[in-house]
């Protein structure tokens, strides 16, 4: 049999070039993991360079801040997480920060300064957690300031630069107005007095591919970021704000971002809403809609398609969304692990 005879020569050839040399030189894909936190919020950034971001930690307890562990260390092989956003105070965002802090190294923290009065919608036990987890050594994003990540010369330019931060926006100097008549079919919405409209919002860079994650801006806040002008732009991937809640995700927004894929961080009954979704259906650029969740009070024609929802029953495993963006940023891969779906776009 002649494999008998090519097999020495394939010892011989495993041993001369040993596998791992090749995979160690090979380019890394930069991958974004939307991990189920049921209707809070957590995303997870690793680098080609293996460095990590994590943008908000979901709940108090075990179960968020257990699962992002889980794919922290288990699926995206990590063994700390070099960056943490809080992007605002809510429950939703910061409050496993704390627990996860025990799970996984937590190196820098950053958030959009803590509050020098606590309003109603904020929970001081919350704030002084945070505080002692990070012992005071929290850094204040501004709008345009950068996490600094590492860009190998082998994969396409790494940036991620903040876009909002304390209901500031890009080139402002106040947070006040938070409503500023902008062009013809301006649309506000009444004031948001909550701390959403603080979220840190990021746009990740990588290459041609763009990534923006708002955190839980607001209608008002949102306007601000395309209206003059196109602060953000194009984008590939938007992850909805505020979990795809109808009073986020301005119209304005969505079609000036023209995202080709959108990832909606719900939950079986928080965010994806109706309205949200019949107004992603209508930009005619965007092509995919993902869920993290299938919300359950609303029917089948409100919700995307089951191969585009990583988990359809509220009693759930907690299945999340993972993005591997190619070494070029050219291209991206939108996959569900538990359903083995995968599907690949190109950058704008
Ligand atoms: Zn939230």
């Amino acid at each position: 049999m002649k494999w008998k005879r090519l097999l020495p020569l394939a010892l011989l050839t495993a041993l001369l070039f040993p596998h791992p040399a090749v995979s160690k030189t090979a380019p890394k894909t930069l991958d974004i993991y939307f991990i189920d936190v049921e209707g809070r919020a957590a995303t997870l950034i690793v680098t080609p360079a293996g460095q990590s971001l994590l943008v908000d930690s979901g709940f108090p307890g075990d179960r968020d801040a257990g699962r992002i562990a889980d794919v922290a260390l288990k699926v995206a092989g990590l063994t700390q997480i070099d960056h943490y956003i809080t992007t605002h105070w809510h429950r939703d965002h910061v409050g496993g920060s704390t627990r996860l802090a025990q799970l996984i190294p937590i190196k820098h923290y950053y958030d959009h300064g803590l509050p020098a009065t606590l309003t109603s919608d904020l929970q001081p036990e919350l704030i002084e957690a945070y505080k002692q987890t990070t012992q005071g050594q929290s850094v204040t994003l501004k709008p345009d300031d950068r996490i600094k990540l590492l860009s190998p010369k082998y994969s396409a330019r790494l940036e991620v630069r903040v876009l909002a931060s304390a209901g500031v926006v890009l080139g402002e100097k106040t947070a006040s107005p938070q409503i500023r008549p902008c062009g013809e079919d301006f649309d506000p919405r009444p004031e948001d007095k909550t701390d959403n409209v603080n979220s840190v919002g990021i746009l990740l860079s990588f290459g041609d591919f763009q990534f923006y994650d708002g955190g839980d801006l607001t209608w008002n806040i949102e306007d601000r970021l395309v209206c003059p002008r196109n602060l953000v732009g194009v984008v590939d991937v938007f992850q909805s704000d505020h979990h795809g809640l109808d009073v986020s995700n301005n119209p304005r927004l969505i079609r000036a971002l023209k995202p080709r894929v959108t990832v909606i961080n719900d939950g079986p009954r928080k965010g994806g809403e109706a309205g949200f979704y019949a107004r992603l259906k209508s930009v005619k650029e965007i092509e995919a809609i993902y869920q993290i969740h299938r919300n359950v009070r609303t029917t089948d024609r409100d919700n995307a398609p089951s191969g585009f929802i990583a988990n359809d029953e509220e009693a759930c495993q907690g299945n999340f969304i993972k993005l591997s963006v190619d070494p070029t940023g050219k291209s991206y891969t939108v996959t569900i692990p538990a359903k083995q779906i995968s599907r690949s776009y190109r950058s704008r």
